[in-house]
């Protein structure tokens, strides 16, 4: 064990739960370097000070416009820059739109979150948006919408119009960002997590790990995230999906215990946000997922879909948080 990480070891106040802001890189580079039980052990005593640990936070999400994106996420389908066959659709309707997420409700989900593939919404397209969200609001659940750069006019829109949630992540560390994406800077992206923050929007953002990024960059990615002046209430932390015909397709996937440490390091430094075992989980045995739970992730998708690629089907997801003695958080 690092010097670092014994020091961390002796201080009690490191399960506390408290919140802080001003996490080192130092800090939680040896947090990750914490053997497996002894990070485990932490992140599930930072965990029951603030969550049940058998309730998990159930979304559902839905594409409401598809493809032909113009930015170049290296990990992304729907970008025009890679042939990955993913079709190209107009935004939906709002009625298609609420008639999915009354669905939704019934099958469980408690937030629905819809997801469009641009770089950032024309204010006519806000307008059919902020219908969705109003629609949706309307039966019950709570609101989430991912659709690329605000402004904080926009953010405000959408804040008048009841969006509970808004989901911007930065994806990886500062360092790595501009190996996966050229076409917006990550000033860009804290600049749009400040305008929803301003507006009042609970913040969703995290990152996707093995694309291919060092140790160091998991350690960058989740200073970033601890060290913003709010915590994100929502943390995703997605395993990429390998996509045919974009540039990652072809990497090395990243080791399930370093996926888990990942979350398990979220989960301390950001001891009250949710935490989203998100993207990937089709390619996760029962088990890897099992650990991601007992490192703290409290929220997953549902659904067979995310936006374009695949996830679990309910049925498996519903048998396996039986077989964990799980229950959807309401
Ligand atoms: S991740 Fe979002 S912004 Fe990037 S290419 Fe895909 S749809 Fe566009």
């Amino acid at each position: 064990m690092s010097v670092a990480a014994v020091e961390i070891a002796a201080d009690p106040a490191d399960v506390s739960g408290l919140v802080r802001h001003d996490w080192t890189r130092e800090e939680v580079r040896a947090l990750f370097a914490l053997p497996f039980p002894e990070l485990i052990f932490r992140a599930q005593a930072v965990h029951r000070r603030h969550f049940d640990p058998t309730e998990v936070q159930i979304s559902t999400l839905l594409s409401i416009k598809t493809g032909g994106c113009p930015e170049d996420c290296a990990y992304c389908p729907q970008s025009v820059h890679y042939d990955t066959g993913v079709k190209p659709e107009k935004l939906m309707s709002v009625a298609a739109v609420v008639a999915e997420a009354r669905a939704a409700k019934a099958a469980g989900a408690s937030r629905f979150c819809m997801g469009a593939a641009w770089r950032e919404p024309k204010d006519r397209d806000l307008d059919k948006v902020c219908a969705m969200v109003a629609g949706v609001k309307a039966i019950g659940l709570e609101t989430c919408a991912t659709l690329g750069m605000l402004t904080g006019s926009q953010a405000q829109r959408l804040s008048s119009a009841g969006l509970d949630y808004y989901n911007h992540n930065l994806d990886t560390s500062p360092e790595y960002y501009g190996a996966i994406i050229t076409t917006r800077t990550y000033r860009d992206r804290l600049d749009t997590l400040a305008h929803v923050r301003d507006a009042g929007i609970h913040v969703c953002c995290g990152g996707i790990v093995g694309m291919g990024e060092r140790a160091e960059d998991r350690v960058g990615m989740i200073t970033t995230l601890a060290t913003l002046p709010v915590h994100p209430e929502s943390v995703p932390i997605n395993m990429l999906v390998r996509v045919e015909g974009t540039p990652l397709a072809t990497g090395e996937p990243i080791d399930p215990i370093d996926f888990v440490r990942t979350i398990a390091v979220a989960r301390i430094t950001m001891p009250k946000s949710v935490v989203r075992l998100s993207a990937g989980r089709e390619d996760m045995r029962e088990e890897t997922q099992a650990l991601c739970f007992l490192a703290g992730a409290n929220s997953i998708f549902y659904g067979p879909k995310l936006l374009t690629t695949p996830n679990p089907e309910r049925d498996h997801d519903l048998r396996l948080m039986d077989k964990l003695g799980l229950v959807p958080m309401r």
